[in-house]
């Protein structure tokens, strides 16, 4: 066998060669999880001229590059790829970028099966809506983790940093794989079902109601306490990689006094799918009526923001479907992606009933 001192140099070179590549992915003798971003904007990215303006700021300022340039201790934790998908507050996000985002994630998933989690890093006033829908689209058990901020990037001891920091830590977790999609915010991790937005401006504004949350994002480790039992992600039915739309869905909110039929009039008039009650109220019950006569879906959730709409089989014979305790946001949802595959008040409820 040759080995003389040029096969010598070669070899000690392959080897530091190796030992760089390595490195790479190794941090303390660990494998570094690899992780990708997906950045749509909000708080998160917001920006004010001055670092105590904590109301007033521009949300989707700052772009993700700038973002991690913010945080240079993540790519400590993870192997990152990252991509800036749109730059908006969420009330802009809507079905467009659900669906890219759905599609995004489904085929890095099916296309680079050495990435461990995503990061999605969203507004907080709809983050819950993306969050639940992408519970429902993202066909795998590996994390989807939706993060945001209460206040800016550029604020004195803002919360984003140390969001994107955890949100990053909880995508690559082994601990976070058959969980669905979950919400990390102020170290809590809520389930993409339950979690939702509490408070106008705290930073612990999210949380599962009656269910809590499901785990943390602690100094130590990512702990889970519990996970969900309802269907999602890879037990989901909801294939939307050949979507480009999804039925319209709006919400009304009633039991309120004095409710009248107006708000349900007009969405007759406007054509929509279906229609979720935010409780229902005597006022609109005759347009009810109509909107079912001409084929419009109708689901009763609750404005209380917790507990269950009761299953009632008077109702549902009457073609009438009840939300049980999903929140009227996550219902509409629910229903968007029941229309695409039924319009059978039973079918619908039996959705209802599994997710
Ligand atoms: N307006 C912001 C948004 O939803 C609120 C936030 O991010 O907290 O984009």
């Amino acid at each position: 066998m040759l080995c003389g001192p040029f096969m010598i140099r070669r070899l000690w070179w392959g080897l530091v060669l190796v030992a760089a590549t390595i490195q790479l992915d190794v941090v303390g003798g660990e494998v570094r999880p690899k992780v990708h971003i997906f950045a749509t904007g909000g708080t998160i990215s917001g920006a004010a001229p001055e670092r105590i303006m904590l109301s007033g700021y521009k949300s989707g300022s700052f772009t993700i590059d700038e973002m991690l340039a913010k945080v240079p201790e993540i790519h400590d934790v993870a192997d990152l790829t990252w991509e800036q998908v749109t730059n908006v507050g969420s009330g802009n996000i809507g079905t467009e970028i659900l669906l890219q985002l759905a599609s995004k994630i489904n085929t890095l998933y099916a296309e680079r099966p050495d990435v461990d989690g995503v990061v999605i890093t969203h507004g907080t006033s709809t983050l819950e809506e993306t969050a639940y829908f992408l519970n429902l689209t993202v066909i795998s058990d590996k994390p989807v983790v939706c993060v945001g901020a209460m206040r800016p990037m550029s604020a004195v001891s803002g919360d984003g940093p140390l969001n994107l920091y955890n949100a990053v830590r909880v995508a690559g977790a082994t601990e976070s794989r058959g969980k669905g999609a979950v919400i990390v915010l102020n170290d809590e991790i809520s389930a993409a079902r339950e979690g939702t937005k509490t408070d106008t401006y705290r930073v612990d504004t999210f949380n599962g109601k009656e269910f809590g949350f499901l785990g943390y994002a602690d100094p130590d480790k990512v702990v889970y306490y519990r996970k969900p039992v309802k269907r999602h992600t890879y037990g989901s039915e909801f294939i939307v990689k050949d979507f480009t739309d999804l039925p319209k869905v709006d919400i009304v909110y009633g039991g309120y006094q004095d409710a009248g039929p107006g708000a349900v009039m007009g969405l007759i008039e406007a054509g929509v799918d279906g229609i979720i009650l935010a409780s229902g109220s005597r006022g609109f019950t005759e347009a009810i009526k109509l909107a079912r006569e001409k084929g419009i879906a109708i689901v009763y959730s609750d404005r209380k923001g917790q507990g269950r709409v009761l299953e009632s089989p008077t109702r549902l014979a009457e073609g009438f479907i009840t939300a049980d305790n999903l929140r009227p946001q996550k219902a509409r949802i629910l229903l968007q992606l029941a229309l695409t595959k039924t319009k059978d008040p039973e079918q619908i409820q039996r959705i209802f009933n599994d997710y």
